[in-house]
């Protein structure tokens, strides 16, 4: 579904990513930890386009990686970005309209429906300034968003971030609840611990590159990952 082959992304002289190569098959749930600065972040940032870089991502088969973000998301992800990026002067369903502005009315009506399935507490506050929220129903607007377009791949940047742990474990439940009807998911988290649960593959990054992939129980195990980054 999505791969990409050799994304370096350098700022200034610095280089955060150093020629990543991932591929992300139909329906798989992958994970990407790392510590601070490792380049996850800079690696989703490329893929969306929201960065410059070097290298090919290809997705459903289309090289996207010389198009601009607004062209590449019609290609078929949802992303949530680090840090929510709601907006939140705009009502929840503005903050909706606004992640399904490529579709037609059917299709608005379509991913408005879904949103107030999936999340009934969005529903309850179509109309109300999405700055009012809770946290984890910013973050669950933030989810909600990227799904207008009925995406088959989600971007996840941190989406346990500023969370605690009880909504944490929400979050994780609906992503299993995506996954299971068929979504892939390319997840970058902190929360080693959580994800590594749920995720079927794991990729470690360090110093903008992977140093590590495998199933996800069995980076889970490792005791280098362990000391690092589950504690
Ligand atoms: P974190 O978990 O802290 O977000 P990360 O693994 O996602 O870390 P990035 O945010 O991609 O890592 O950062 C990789 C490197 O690039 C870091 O050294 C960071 O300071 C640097 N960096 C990130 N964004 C910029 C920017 N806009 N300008 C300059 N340097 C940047």
């Amino acid at each position: 579904m999505l791969t990409l082959d050799g994304i370096e992304v350098r700022y200034g002289q610095a280089i955060a990513v150093g020629g990543v190569s991932l591929q992300v098959e139909a329906g798989r749930w992958i994970v990407l930890i790392g510590a601070n600065g490792a380049g996850k972040t800079s690696l989703l940032r490329a893929v969306v386009g929201l960065v410059k870089h070097r290298g090919r991502v290809v997705l459903n088969g289309d090289d996207i990686s010389t198009l601009p973000p607004w062209h590449r998301q019609r290609h078929g992800f949802g992303y949530v970005p680090e840090g929510r990026q709601i907006f939140p002067q705009m009502t929840v369903e503005e903050n909706l309209r606004i992640g399904g502005y490529t579709c037609d009315a059917a299709g608005l009506r379509r991913g408005l429906d879904t949103a107030f399935d999936l999340f009934p507490r969005l529903g309850e506050r179509r109309s109300q300034l999405a700055a009012t929220l809770s946290g984890g129903e910013q973050q669950m607007l933030a989810l909600a968003r990227a799904l207008m377009t009925q995406p088959k791949l989600l971007l996840i940047d941190e989406i346990s971030w500023g969370l605690m742990p009880i909504l944490v474990t929400q979050v994780f439940e609906h992503l299993k609840a995506l996954h299971a009807a068929g979504i892939a998911i390319l997840q970058v988290e902190q929360n080693a611990h959580e994800a590594l649960r749920h995720a079927q593959h794991a990729y470690v990054m360090s110093a903008g590159h992977l140093v590590l992939d495998g199933p996800a129980e069995e980076i889970a195990r490792d005791p280098r990952v362990i000391e690092s980054y589950v504690g």
